[in-house]
C-alpha cells in the first residue's frame, strides 16, 4: 500500500492566505492516519494536495518515496471520500459502484463480480438496484465508500465523509468504516474536526492549528502527553484542567508545586516530582484531567488540594464536579458521588493521583 510523506509543505493561496505551513507528516504503510483540527485550520488543504487536487507553494510530497509533486492525480493510486457522497444519482448503486472500475475498462463479468463483492462487505449487497434517492444517508455513505474502495487504491483520502450523518449512525459508521480499512489493509489520511471520532478510529492523530501541525502521536499519546498547550486544551471533555504553577525543589529532597493560593508537596520519589523538577524557579503550566482527580474525604492525608463546589453535572454514566480551587476553577470527575455527599460543608480536599504527572511531561511550557 502507499506511503505518504510530507517534507517542509506549505501552500500559500493566491490571496496570501497561508493554508498549510511547513508541515512534516509521514503516513506509514497501512496506517490510518487522522488530521484533526478546527475548521479552517488546513486539514482539507493539506488533503487536496496529496489527491494532486492542490499543488504545494513549496516543499515535497513523496508517495512511496518517490516525489509527486506535478503527479496528476489519475496516476496516485487514490480513492477519495467526501462529505457530500456525490454519488450519481441517475445510476442505481451497482453502476455507482462499478463506475471507476468501467472508467478504467474492465470488464462486465469480472467488474460485476468486484461489485457484488464490494456491497456484500458494506452491506449493501440488497440494494444494487436502487437509485441513490431511494437509499438512507448511511447506505448512500457506503455507496460512496464502496466506489472508492472497487478500484482497490493504494491511499484513501476521506474528508468529514461521516459530517452530513446523525449522530448515532456516525458513530456505528466510524467503527464499520475503521474496521473495514484495516481489514483491506489501505493506507488512509482521514478529516475530521470531531475528536471523538479521531480518538476512536486512528491509528495515530495529527492535529493541526492555523496551518501548523501541533502534535502526532497514537490516540493515547496525544490525550495523555500532548505537545503543546493548545492540544492540551483542545482534547478530551470536559476540557483539561490547566493551572499555572510555580515550582520549587527544596534540598532536604521534596518539591513544592505552588497553585495560587495553595500548595502540593511531592516527595522526591514521587513520579511527579521528577517530571516537574527541572523547572525549578520556574512558572509552568500543570495540566490534570478531571477523571485523574478523585474526592477524598476533608481530614484525608497527602497531597490533597482544598476546593468549593460552585456545581455538579450529570451525565449519565458520569458526573463532573466544578470547584474553584482559589483563584482557579477546576472541573473533577465525580467518581460515584462522594463529592454531593459532602457538599453540605464548603471546604473540601481533592487528591491528585497520577495527573500532574501526565501533564507535566511534554505538556508543560513556562508560563
Ligand atoms: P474545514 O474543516 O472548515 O473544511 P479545513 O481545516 O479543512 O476547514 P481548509 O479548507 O484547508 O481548512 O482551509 C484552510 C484555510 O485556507 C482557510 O482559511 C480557508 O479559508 C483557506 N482557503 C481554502 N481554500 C482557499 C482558496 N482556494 N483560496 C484562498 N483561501 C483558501
Amino acid at each position: 500500500m502507499t506511503t505518504v510523506a510530507l517534507k517542509d509543505v506549505t501552500k500559500v493561496f493566491a490571496d496570501g492566505t497561508i493554508a498549510v505551513d511547513s508541515v512534516n507528516l509521514d503516513v506509514n504503510d497501512g496506517e490510518f492516519m487522522v488530521l484533526l483540527g478546527p475548521s479552517g485550520c488546513g486539514k482539507s488543504t493539506v488533503l487536496r494536495m496529496v489527491a494532486g487536487l492542490e499543488e504545494p507553494s513549496s516543499g515535497a510530497i513523496l508517495l512511496d518515496g518517490e516525489l509527486a509533486n506535478d503527479l496528476p492525480p489519475r496516476d496516485r493510486r487514490i480513492a477519495m471520500v467526501f462529505q457530500d457522497f456525490a454519488l450519481y444519482p441517475h445510476m442505481t448503486v451497482g453502476d455507482n459502484i462499478a463506475f471507476p472500475l468501467r472508467l478504467s475498462g474492465v470488464e462486465p463479468a469480472p467488474r460485476g463480480e468486484r461489485v457484488n463483492d464490494v456491497a456484500s462487505a458494506l452491506g449493501i449487497g440488497d440494494v444494487l438496484a436502487r437509485k441513490p434517492s431511494q437509499l438512507s444517508g448511511g447506505q448512500r455513505q457506503r455507496v460512496a465508500m464502496g466506489r472508492a474502495i472497487v478500484r482497490r487504491p493504494g491511499l484513501f483520502l476521506m474528508d468529514e465523509p461521516l459530517s452530513n450523518l446523525d449522530s448515532g449512525l456516525r458513530a456505528e459508521l466510524r467503527a464499520e468504516i475503521s474496521g473495514l480499512v484495516r481489514e483491506l489493509g489501505v493506507s488512509t489520511i482521514y478529516v475530521t474536526h470531531d475528536q471523538a471520532e479521531a480518538l476512536t478510529m486512528a491509528d495515530r492523530v495529527a492535529i493541526m492549528r492555523k496551518g501548523v501541525l501541533q502534535d502526532v502521536g497514537t490516540p493515547t499519546q496525544v490525550y495523555g502527553r500532548p505537545a503543546t498547550l493548545y492540544v492540551a486544551a483542545f482534547l478530551g471533555s470536559p476540557r483539561m484542567n490547566l493551572l499555572e504553577a510555580s515550582v520549587y525543589v527544596h534540598l532536604d529532597r521534596y518539591v513544592t508545586l505552588n497553585l495560587g493560593e495553595q500548595s502540593l508537596y511531592l516527595p522526591w520519589d514521587d513520579i511527579r516530582s521528577r517530571a516537574v523538577a527541572h523547572y525549578h524557579g520556574e512558572r509552568i503550566v500543570v495540566g490534570m484531567r478531571a477523571e485523574a482527580l478523585s474526592p477524598v474525604a476533608p481530614d484525608s492525608p497527602g497531597d490533597v488540594l482544598q476546593g468549593r463546589i460552585r456545581y455538579l453535572e450529570h451525565h449519565g454514566h458520569e458526573s463532573l464536579a466544578f470547584l474553584d480551587i482559589g483563584a482557579t476553577a477546576i472541573v473533577v470527575d465525580e467518581l460515584g458521588g462522594p463529592v454531593r455527599g459532602q457538599s453540605q460543608g464548603g471546604g473540601r480536599l481533592r487528591r491528585f493521583g497520577h495527573a500532574v504527572q501526565r501533564l507535566t511531561g511534554r505538556a508543560t511550557v513556562p508560563a
